[in-house]
């Protein structure tokens, strides 16, 4: 559904793909980059998520011994996550060991509407009875939106595509993580009626997430481990958004 995969060259270790709940790290500041009004920093590894594949970035604050600076964006450059930094107290160098610690209230809203965008593409499609291609999607931190490539309104299916995707929140089903070569991973997301299409060529490595037995797709966001962990999903609204094209917007509650 969001296509948005570790890049081949990467350098700084994605603690974010290892573990999503990690609100705190050490890491060491491998280049400081000098910006127009802002710094911005490559560290050897990060739990910061990079703007990427629909979901923003992650907000959160950096110390290093003698100074503090806030993490106002992330953004992938040259390969590796760029935490361009403000209000810096202090001077920054390279080779500093730092503490990274995320505003966890956001990430933790967005893993939990980002994971319901899974629930809810599925769960349209099952209230529709036919796959859907998504066009674009947008996760944040009070509601999110998918476009989906559709002639006319959704909205009497609203009821149904709750239901259906509330009922696999009361499910707790695990979400699990996997990489599998290009040819796993198409005939894998194939039984789950997704496909690679809108991936680049050239990604030949795919992170797969799975709601365990009830769907999967390629994806390189951060989810919740269990769909228990969301509360009720609420379906906002709908708009047209130009021939063809419907767009849904709906809220992962609190749990
Ligand atoms: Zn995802």
């Amino acid at each position: 559904m969001i296509p948005s995969l570790e890049p081949e060259k990467v350098t700084t270790r994605l603690l974010y793909y290892e573990d999503a709940y990690i609100k705190q790290f050490e890491a060491k500041i491998t280049e400081v980059i000098c910006m127009n009004n802002s710094v911005g920093l490559v560290l050897d590894q990060t739990a910061f998520y990079p703007v990427g594949g629909g979901q923003p970035a992650d907000k959160g604050v950096v110390k290093g011994e003698n100074w503090k600076a806030n993490v106002v964006d992330v953004q992938w450059r040259d390969g590796n996550p760029l935490h361009i930094v403000g209000d810096v107290e202090g001077e920054i160098k390279e080779n500093d060991d730092v503490v990274g610690v995320l505003d966890w209230e956001r990430r933790s809203a967005l893993m939990r509407n980002h994971t319901a965008a899974h629930l809810i593409s599925e769960a349209i499609r099952q209230a529709v009875g036919n796959p859907i291609a998504i066009v674009g999607s947008a996760v944040n931190v009070d509601k999110s939106r998918l476009d989906l490539a559709y002639e006319g309104s959704l909205r009497e299916l609203f009821p149904k595509i709750e239901t259906i995707a509330n009922k696999i929140v009361k499910e707790n089903r695990p979400i699990l993580m996997s990489i599998m070569s290009r040819d796993e991973a198409e005939e894998y997301v194939n039984r789950f009626h997704e496909s690679l299409k809108t991936l680049p060529a050239a990604v030949q490595k795919v992170r797969i997430v799975e709601i365990e037995g009830w769907h999967a797709c390629a994806c390189g966001g951060t989810h919740v481990k269990r769909t228990g962990e969301l509360g009720a999903i609420r379906v906002l609204g709908r708009a047209a958004k130009g021939k063809g094209v419907e767009r849904i917007e709906f809220v992962a509650q609190s749990p």
